[in-house]
């Protein structure tokens, strides 16, 4: 059976990632309204704004069952903004938004003259070469607490990360045709046990 993973539709990269999780063979449901999360496995929160996603999570009543599910367990990949909404700590001051992942995140992190570029990046627990990752205003992670793996830096940063069910990378895995990121993703899930509820 092919495991439902949503991906969070209210601003930024959704439908790339939802190519991308279909060729990995994932069923995709697009995700704006709380019972849009029924019956889900998994969920993607792509890069955009995270300010912006923030306000609209609220806006769509989303914010607290994503977060309260998060927090069940939900297997949960958030690039770039997405990454920014999971942090627990946003250095320079932000408000947090889903406070579940226990790291501190810059927003902005490689400076203007580097707004967007692609590198190609060692990635922990994967196979083959390194990955070809896009970088658009990208932040980084700062500081990880013990329980958060880090699984590939530039220049020194944290670019991705993962704690137990939660998988966060600084750049855009679903603007380049490599499936490794999503692939890994749809194997967390299909090791979790995790289905949402009704809402
Ligand atoms: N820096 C942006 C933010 O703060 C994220 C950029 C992106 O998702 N490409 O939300």
């Amino acid at each position: 059976m092919s495991q439902r993973i949503g991906v969070l539709n209210v601003q930024g990269a959704v439908s790339e990632h939802a190519t991308h999780l279909r060729r990995v063979g994932a069923e995709v449901h697009l995700v704006r309204r709380p019972e849009d999360l029924t019956g889900l496995a998994g969920i993607v929160l792509p890069g955009g704004e995270s300010t912006t996603i923030g306000k609209l999570l609220k806006k769509y009543g989303l914010f607290e069952p994503l977060r309260d599910r998060i927090a069940e367990g939900m297997p949960v990949f958030g690039t770039c903004a997405g990454m920014i909404l999971l942090a627990e700590r946003i250095l320079g001051g932000d408000d947090p938004h889903l406070a579940v992942m226990d790291v501190t995140v810059d927003r902005n992190s490689f400076g203007r003259q580097r707004e967007s570029f692609e590198a190609n990046v060692a990635m922990a627990d994967m196979e083959g070469d390194s990955f070809p990752a896009v970088f658009i205003r990208a932040p980084h992670i700062v500081d990880a607490k013990p329980s958060v793996r880090v699984l590939a830096e530039i220049d020194g940063k944290i670019v991705a990360a993962r704690q137990g069910q939660m998988l966060a990378t600084a750049f855009h895995p679903e603007l380049t045709d490599d499936l490794r990121l999503h692939r890994y993703f749809s194997e967390m899930v299909g090791t979790s046990s995790y289905v949402s509820a009704m809402s």
